[in-house]
């Protein structure tokens, strides 16, 4: 069977393209990162490439790079804004293995011990708890060093 090719109007790359909003924690020229809409934990946070691709096997080299830096970047920020004792990261590709919006993204989950994930995809947050998240992470990383 061949590989399916990559959407352009998949959700993700709307909000790339402004079309669809989104609670906006970082952004450089290569990649944005924003609040989950569908929060497992509160703070989970999406990071994704600006350059098309599915998932992580028909990503660009360059583009997973420059992703790589971001996701520890923003995953600091998450973590600080949190007061996580530690972070969750996942990565899905292609709906056998979990992926639901076919544009590559890492998730990333501050976590606490004894406090357990919420269901993937299990119901949608409130705006303003999502924006107020968002500030937090944002001010965590203009205090990065
Ligand atoms: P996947 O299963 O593909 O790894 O996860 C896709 C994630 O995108 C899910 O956690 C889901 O909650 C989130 N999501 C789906 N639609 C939207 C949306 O329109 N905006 C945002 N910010 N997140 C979304």
């Amino acid at each position: 069977m061949a590989d399916a090719q990559y959407d352009p109007d998949n959700i993700f790359a709307k909000i790339l393209r402004g079309e669809i909003p989104c609670h906006r924690v970082y952004e450089d020229a290569d990649t944005l990162a924003f609040m989950d809409v569908m929060p497992q934990g509160d703070g989970h946070t999406l990071v994704i490439p600006k350059a098309p691709s599915r998932g992580l096997l028909d990503a660009d080299p360059a583009a997973l790079s420059a992703l790589i830096v971001s996701v520890q970047k923003v995953a600091r920020a998450v973590k600080a804004a949190f007061q996580a004792e530690g972070l969750t990261l996942f990565q899905f590709n292609e709906p056998a293995g979990g992926q639901t919006v076919f544009h590559l993204h890492v998730h990333i989950i501050p976590r606490r011990e004894g406090v357990p994930l919420k269901r993937h995809e299990g119901g949608m947050a409130d705006n303003a708890v999502l924006a107020e998240h968002a500030a937090r992470i944002r001010a965590a990383l203009e205090a990065e060093p």
